[in-house]
């Protein structure tokens, strides 16, 4: 056996199901806390999963006393317990990093804190409509309303274009903790996988994402007229960001590319993440092979992280029909280069991630020639 210790993860979702697949390689067990036919737990068949919620403490403890690291692939958990049991098993990273992230509005505030530069954001928290129209005339329109906490895919985001957007925004968003943002007129999306080990930060290269219906789309690995310089600012940006956090694994960074060629953070995700999933097969490790060996201190060479051919990654989302996820994974059989991924979820609800796909090609040119009618189908199938 390659390690004996047992690694428990909050969640088993996709990015769960993925690290098993890179802890299976190298015979680690993974100990699952979600429901019983989660994504993550098709996969691994062992005794060791916990049947529960990630947000439910009894279940954080059960999972933390049969493991040595505990680990989570969402933010969305109960850090009170994590803390609790902080002293008994690792948990990487810091439950104090989970708490901090997983509040949107809390996060900005301790980016800038720190000299991270972030999009200006405003507490809208029980300021009801009149601090809407307040922070519409301190920021202009449009302008971005934001829940603070178990956002995801744009759920728990509100555009809002104009004073007379504000009724519809509270009526969307206003059962929940609000912040506001300025909007960020950017001319490109770039993220930045970033790796917190006992000895440093790495970074994996800087890719560009598309977003539709603020919804990650598509990753362009290396991004498209993206100078080295820039892509070189947006991973010294990222390394900044995570070395403000404590605790070891990987951290996705979101940032925003201003016309000037501005770098703002947008987010920050404390685990795997979409825009790393080109790492499977357009690099020599991993997001998820990194993030193992972050938290269980396995030697990462840092040239195991760079790009060895541009990849273009394309999710596969539920669409208009119930399989019309399965049948872009059809049409996807017919192209050489690209490499399949179906996650194993339940109901395809329209706009759900169901799966993703990766084509490498010696050039970006060739990839994007060859994943373009995957692009065209999709779109066609779209909900
Ligand atoms: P994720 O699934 O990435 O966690 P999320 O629900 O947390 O998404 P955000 O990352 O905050 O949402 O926003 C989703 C998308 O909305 C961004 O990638 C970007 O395209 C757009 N967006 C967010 N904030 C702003 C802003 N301040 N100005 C302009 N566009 C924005
Ligand atoms: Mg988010
Ligand atoms: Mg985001």
């Amino acid at each position: 056996m390659a390690d004996s210790r047992i690694v428990g993860v909050l969640g088993g979702g996709q990015l769960g199901r993925m690290l098993i697949e890179a802890a299976n390689r190298l015979n680690i067990q993974v100990n699952v806390l979600d429901a019983a036919a989660s994504p993550a737990k098709q996969i691994s068949a062992h005794d060791g999963h916990i049947e529960g919620s990630f947000k439910d403490a009894s279940a954080v403890k059960k999972l933390a006393q049969a493991c040595d690291v505990v680990t989570v692939e969402i933010e969305h958990v109960d850090t009170h317990m994590l803390e609790e049991v902080a002293g008994e098993v690792a948990v990487e990273p810091s439950w104090k990093t989970l708490r901090t992230i997983k509040d949107k509005y809390a996060q900005k505030g301790y980016l800038k804190e720190h000299g991270v530069d972030v999009a200006e954001s405003e507490d809208l928290e029980g300021k009801g409509a009149d601090g809407l129209k307040a922070v519409g005339e301190r920021f202009g329109y449009p302008f971005m309303l934001k829940s603070k906490t178990d956002a995801y895919d744009g759920r728990g985001n509100f555009v809002v274009k104009t004073a007379d957007d504000v009724d519809a925004a509270i009526k969307a968003l206003g059962d929940r903790p609000l912040y506001a943002e300025r909007w960020a007129d950017f001319r490109m999306e770039l993220a930045v996988m970033v790796v917190k080990t006992k000895d440093g930060v790495l970074t994996f290269p800087t890719v560009e994402t598309v977003h539709e219906d603020s919804i990650c789309k598509l990753t362009y690995a290396p991004p498209r007229n993206v100078s080295k310089t820039t892509t070189e600012r947006a991973q010294e940006l990222a390394k900044k960001a995570i070395g403000a956090f404590e605790g070891k694994g990987v951290f996705g960074v979101e940032m925003f590319l201003l016309k000037d060629d501005t770098l703002l953070i947008n987010e920050i995700a404390p685990r795997p993440h979409n825009s790393g999933h080109y790492t499977i097969e357009a690099c020599p490790l991993s997001q998820y092979d990194a993030h193992l060996r972050a938290i269980l201190d396995i030697p990462i060479p840092s040239s195991a992280l760079r790009l060895r051919e541009p990849s273009i990654m394309l999710n596969i989302l539920g669409g208009k029909n119930p399989d019309s996820h399965i049948q872009v994974a059809h049409k996807a059989y017919a192209s050489p280069n690209a490499s399949i991924h179906l996650y194993g979820k339940g109901d395809a609800r329209p706009g759900r991630k169901m799966g993703h796909i990766t084509v490498t090609a010696p050039t970006l040119v060739e990839a994007e020639t060859e994943i373009q009618p995957l692009i065209d189908f999709v779109d066609d199938q779209k909900g």
